[in-house]
């Protein structure tokens, strides 16, 4: 058993609570830190009210700044913790890692690392600051699982997955995320609209040809026949995971695609033309300093609030081509997620929840020690069957799609 600290209390971080509770005979103690202390405490009622916790144990909320190493090691070891997962928002991720490298937990995290202040990270996204670290963490052997959520994360699994199991090589990896659900608000965005926001402003790189390849966000979109959500347009878009596949698949295309309607396309380029999305501070004519995206943040609805209305489902999936015996092969790895279902569960909408659940199926895989690397790991670099076991049972079913049908991944 291994007890866990999670980092963060917003709407990732209340499905991970959740999921480690359901799970806490095979973790242990678990600990919730966050700036605002309420929000952890809050978190921790919505566990109890669904009486999730499935063995009696320790659930217990931390003011911290996890900007605040020292403050983040104390904590860690004052808990016992032994496994980290870091679901607060990314600007604190090389605090947090470094507080595990003093301490020597294990880290999992589900984003890469961002500075604030910068519209957008570009590549090599983790070769900017996550794999600066990787040698002294194969040194002190501190276990560090970078991007473990769905997208980075499950996708990244399911390219390995794919590619192991049907091609001797592979020559394409396109990433989809559709999110076909429905919150019923003019506009909202699914998560933190300042991190939401920063995805779409910059510009858009995808891995071809051997090499990085630079757009404009919805520059270049392409209609995807899915199952479940139907046809669905999708736009290149940039994203961590092209990053590290790219490195392990060098040979291969990558590229990820994110799903928008016309109607958020619209209301996104109106706020991005007016400057309403810099995040740039201007002055207004009374002499009041303010940063735009913050105050566009500060009316948007909370992400967490849209949970309670939301319906419809998620389809996300790794198209995956390649050669096997010469001849060229085609599949889609996918899971299908609803909206309501996870609000029934754990509280959440479909987004945190997909996001969620995958680092807790990786702190389980840790814990045992089937994924205790003792090194930096990029997601597909960790054998994928027993994390899609996990997937399976922790509610995030993976399916394949290919000539021969439309089936669970172990059928
Ligand atoms: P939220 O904005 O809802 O929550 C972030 C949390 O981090 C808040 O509780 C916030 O506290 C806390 N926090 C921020 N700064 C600090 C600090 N210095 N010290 C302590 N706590 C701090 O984010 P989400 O739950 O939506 O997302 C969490 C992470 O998951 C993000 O990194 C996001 O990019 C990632 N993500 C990954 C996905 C994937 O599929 N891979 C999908 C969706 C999200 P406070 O409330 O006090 O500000």
């Amino acid at each position: 058993k291994k007890n866990v600290l999670i980092i963060g209390a917003g709407g990732v971080a209340q499905v991970v609570a959740h999921k480690c509770a359901q799970n806490n005979d095979l973790l242990g103690d678990i600990h919730i830190a966050s700036r605002t202390v309420s929000k952890c405490d809050a978190i921790i009622a919505s566990v109890h009210e669904k009486s999730a916790m499935k063995v009696d144990g320790v659930l217990q909320g931390h003011a911290l700044d996890a900007l605040d190493v020292d403050a983040t090691s104390a904590l860690i070891r004052d808990t016992g913790s032994q496994i980290v997962i870091n679901v607060g928002s990314p600007f604190v991720n090389m605090s947090v890692l470094d507080a595990c490298i003093a301490t020597g937990a294990a880290y999992i995290d589900t984003a890469i690392h961002e500075e604030p202040g910068k519209i957008c990270e570009t590549p090599p996204w983790y070769g900017n600051y996550e794999w600066k670290k990787r040698e002294i963490c194969a040194e002190k052997g501190i276990t560090a699982i970078l991007g473990a959520g769905f997208d980075p994360g499950v996708v990244n699994a399911y390219a390995r997955y794919a590619i192991d199991t049907f091609m001797d090589t592979v020559t394409a990896i396109d990433i989809v995320d559709i999110n076909a659900g429905s919150h019923g608000k003019y506009f909202a965005t699914n998560f933190d609209p300042e991190i939401n926001f920063r995805e779409f402003t910059g510009t858009v790189y995808s891995w071809q040809s051997g090499a990085w390849q630079e757009n404009e966000m919805f520059e270049v979109g392409h209609d995807w026949d899915l199952p479940v959500v139907g046809t669905q347009r999708a736009y290149l878009s940039g994203h961590d995971e092209v990053h590290s596949l790219s490195a392990n698949y060098p040979d291969a295309d990558v590229r990820f695609w994110m799903g928008f309607g016309a109607h958020y396309i619209n209301v996104f380029t109106v706020l991005k033309n007016l400057g309403l999305l810099s995040e740039q501070p201007v002055t207004t004519a009374e002499g009041l300093e303010v940063v735009p995206l913050k105050v566009v943040k500060a009316c948007l609805p909370d992400p967490a609030s849209l949970a309670p209305n939301y319906t419809g489902k998620t389809c996300i999936g790794d198209f995956v081509k390649g050669i096997k015996n010469g001849q060229p092969v085609e599949v889609f790895v996918y899971n299908v997620a609803d909206h309501a279902e996870a609000y029934a569960e754990v509280g959440s909408q479909g987004i945190s929840y997909t996001a969620g659940v995958p680092p807790v199926a990786a702190a389980l895989l840790v814990a045992d020690g089937t994924w205790d690397a003792n090194a930096m790991k990029n997601m597909e670099e960790l054998p994928p069957a027993p994390f899609l076991t996990q997937l399976d049972r922790l509610g995030l079913p993976t399916r394949v799609k290919d000539e021969n049908g439309d089936r669970p991944w172990n059928a």
